[in-house]
């Protein structure tokens, strides 16, 4: 192998961006051998190179590999995957180590595989089919997609969501699909809105949440309240040791003095880095519910801090001690450090939107990333009754992609106040809601 070949050819071939001659010439000059005459009887098709246990196929220009056990994997025809359930009818682990093609055919946009040593049970018809965006992300809600978990949001403070907190009536989010589904565009985006115009009765709370997904029962119960009168187990609006993932409150009764909640978004700390780190304690500790769990503060995408936020978790209230956490002890003062410079941008005045939401008026908002307080209540003077459910994650991602696959150009230009007027945070790029997403 000569010294300026070597380098090259031990690239990852995905990475290797070259004229496909080339590389087959790279390729069959330094011992890796075609496997199509032996496989197929005949050369590959243009654009597909068959090696012993994987395939490389060009695409964009670029050549992926894919081992013939995993494509078999995921194959998704009508003998592999129930029409109506849509459930497997294989176990990954009835495919043959040995599984090779027999027939292979790729005009650059689709690929169809006919396979020796097939699942047994699986005759010579079965023909497995690919479409090349499955090669990219074949995951049903991608989650850099803009409606998975990892995607990209608008930063905002107490300006801009002064400018942009958005309302849409009772009625036009239960009946009017176009506007749920800007309303949905706005939550996903925003990570919170507001319904206004909502009928008084206490079982509104439960149809605002349900158009999103099914109530996440606690033991709260399905829906449950927060009263003026003070009760020894009161929900406090949070649980960080249940840790739902959208939370509702509906305000049906509010004549007492201050602001109802503070709704925060912080800026980038200083530390960080620090905060992804520090897993903190939580919990709940009743005669009937004993929960506790431990997130960090700061959950980034694959824990890498120069990514993308995913969940802020971070409930004071709800904390408990983590004095046996060794690590905890040893870098004590960074992560001192870092959570008080956390709290304290918390509670920068121009961070924090207050509102006072009035009888007939719901706030939805996602629990782990705006954080969510309430002030002193002038209780003397008046009753305040909320109403709240939850909603999991998984639901809500889940109902932002159907709103996106039935209403696309709905979804896509809605528009939300970009981030020109938001304070910028490390990682986020100058998104705006004209961007037609990256799936
Ligand atoms: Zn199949």
């Amino acid at each position: 192998m000569s010294r300026i070949v070597r380098p090259l050819a031990r690239l990852p071939w995905r990475r290797l961006k070259t004229d496909y001659l080339d590389l087959n010439r790279v390729i069959s000059k330094h011992g890796y051998n075609d496997y199509a005459q032996e496989y197929l009887g005949k050369p590959a098709p243009e654009g597909i190179r068959l090696l012993k246990a994987k395939l490389d196929v060009m695409i964009d220009g670029e050549a992926r590999g894919f081992r013939y056990m995993l494509l078999r994997d995921a194959c998704k025809c009508n003998l592999c995957v129930d029409e109506h359930s849509k459930q497997r009818k294989f176990r990954t682990a009835d495919i043959s180590p040995v599984i090779v093609p027999r027939d292979v055919q790729w005009d650059g946009k689709k690929l169809r595989i006919k396979w020796s040593t097939d699942i047994e049970g699986w005759g010579p018809d079965h023909v497995s089919h690919y479409d090349v965006a499955m090669f990219k992300d074949h995951r049903a809600n991608p989650p850099r997609s803009d409606t998975g978990t990892m995607r990209r949001r608008f930063l905002w403070d107490k300006k801009s969501m002064k400018e942009s907190q958005y309302w849409v009536s009772y009625e036009d989010y239960m009946n009017d699909e176009t506007a749920f589904v800007k309303s949905m565009r706005h939550l996903a985006l925003m990570g919170i809105i507001f319904v206004k115009d909502i009928p008084d009765s206490r079982e509104m709370v439960e149809k605002i949440a349900t158009k999103m997904g099914p109530l996440r029962n606690t033991f709260y119960g399905p829906t449950w309240d927060v009263r003026s009168v003070p009760e020894a187990k009161n929900v406090a609006y949070t649980n960080v040791s249940l840790a739902p993932g959208f939370q509702l409150l509906h305000c049906l009764e509010n004549s007492c003095d201050g602001a109802i909640a503070d709704l925060v978004r912080w800026r980038q700390p200083e530390r960080f880095e620090d905060l992804t780190k520090l897993h903190l304690n939580y919990e709940y500790n009743h005669k009937e519910h004993i929960y506790n769990n431990s997130w960090p503060v700061l959950e980034t995408e694959d824990g890498d801090p120069k990514s993308r936020i995913v969940h802020v978790n971070y409930s004071p209230p709800f904390q408990a001690p983590i004095i046996s956490d060794e690590h905890i002890h040893k870098h004590w003062s960074e992560y001192r450090r870092a959570l008080v410079a956390f709290a304290s941008e918390i509670e920068r005045p121009y961070n924090v939107f207050q509102l006072k939401l009035n009888p007939g008026e719901c706030v939805i908002f996602e629990n782990r990333r705006v954080l969510h307080a309430r002030n002193q209540f002038n209780t003397e003077q008046g009753n305040r009754w909320l109403a709240g459910a939850y909603v999991d994650e998984d639901a809500v991602l889940s109902t932002f992609r159907k709103c996106r696959n039935a209403q696309y150009h709905t979804w896509h230009w809605t528009r939300v106040l970009g981030p020109r007027k938001a304070p910028r945070a490390a990682g986020e790029g100058e998104a705006t809601a004209e961007d037609h997403g990256t799936e």
